[in-house]
């Protein structure tokens, strides 16, 4: 085990059976090293991301998340373009320096009313992440245009055959030339997958955690999945917490300067998941800041935590409970410093 972590902390690159050694071993000595390499690479500050869900409407049914369309009883939200652009700057005066605009798959936000929304929001000195799914190459690159710097797109696995049982209207291969075209775009991206999922081996996570590497993503998001009540998956045991913190910390390993947010997932299955997973080499944390009348609205996964906290006091919050681990709020945009 020492060899192993030695060898990837002197070359960032392990072999698919040495991940799935890590991956078995109970994590001790591989959550302090990835802790030390995020230092060594991206430091003590952990930046914030204000994320926007700005609709929770979505024509996919994929068979985990709670908001899928065939989901009827959940409300459905859908903001307007100026209540988007409002939040963005409130977000703005609250401190924020990236915003994250998140949705379902939604064709009300045409190529135009995002362009436009793009644009207001980047009249301010903030970065602009965009979460809204699969899109056209055209569209990505009307997007960036507009002024969008980032985007979010998570593979959630890349066992084709999982992948096509748990997505059922979608297409494997037209995820990863989405991906492709972010890429070649020139945004930051952003990928990731959900650990224990029905049917996924540890295996399939090793292969998960070589695609992240093999496409240099920039952002790595990761969570155990959780069952929501109102899906197929319902009766399905959730992942495992230390699971999702192995491949986090994994993923830290092999792409030392990328960056990781400590997701709500994780604090949703350990109350101190997401301060453990910053220990465990994530820097980013990605507060709320959707309107409450909002937030209970978009359940991609039951109990979601963190969704009560008001904009004005989420950042002192984060600042007091960043204390206790010797860690502080970053005031920058956070974009990927490359080694
Ligand atoms: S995971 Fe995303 S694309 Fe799939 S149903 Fe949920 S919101 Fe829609």
């Amino acid at each position: 085990m020492d060899k192993l972590l030695t060898k990837a902390q002197e070359t960032h690159n392990l072999s698919k059976s040495e991940i799935i050694e890590l991956l078995n071993s109970d994590g001790s000595d591989l959550f302090y090293l990835a802790d030390e390499i995020r230092e060594k690479y991206v430091g003590n500050e952990v930046h914030l991301r204000g994320l926007i869900e700005f609709s929770n409407i979505c024509k996919c049914t994929c068979k985990y998340c709670g908001i899928r369309c065939s989901n009827k009883k959940i409300q459905r939200y859908r903001m307007l373009p100026d209540d988007i652009i409002n939040l963005a700057g409130k977000a703005y005066d609250t401190g924020f320096k990236t915003v994250v605009l998140q949705s379902g798959e939604d064709s009300y936000y045409t190529r135009n009313v995002m362009c436009d929304i793009i644009k207001e929001i980047k009249k301010l000195d903030i970065a602009l992440t965009l979460s809204i799914g699969e899109r056209s190459y055209e569209d990505y690159k009307a997007f960036k245009d507009a002024g969008a710097d980032r985007y979010l797109l998570r593979i959630e696995t890349t066992d084709r055959n999982l992948y096509k049982t748990l997505h059922p209207n979608m297409d494997f291969d037209n995820r990863l030339r989405c991906l492709k075209d972010l890429k070649s775009l020139g945004y930051e991206t952003g990928t990731g997958c959900l650990v224990g999922l029905p049917g996924q081996s540890i295996e399939s996570l090793a292969d998960d955690i070589i695609f992240f590497k093999s496409m240099n993503a920039d952002m790595i998001g990761l969570g155990p999945f959780l069952p929501h009540p109102q899906t197929p998956l319902k009766d399905c045991a959730a992942g495992s917490f230390d699971l999702a913190l192995k491949v986090m910390a994994i993923t830290r390993l092999l792409l030392p300067d990328i960056n990781i947010p400590a997701t709500t997932a994780m604090e949703t299955i350990n109350p101190d998941g997401r301060l453990i997973a910053l220990k465990s080499g994530a820097n980013v944390f990605m507060p709320n800041v959707t309107d409450r009348v909002y937030t209970s609205k978009y359940e991609i996964y039951p109990n979601k935590s963190g969704i009560d906290a008001t904009q004005n006091d989420i950042i002192s919050e984060i600042e007091q409970k960043l204390q206790t681990i010797g860690r502080m709020v970053s005031y920058t945009k956070g974009c990927r410093k490359q080694i």
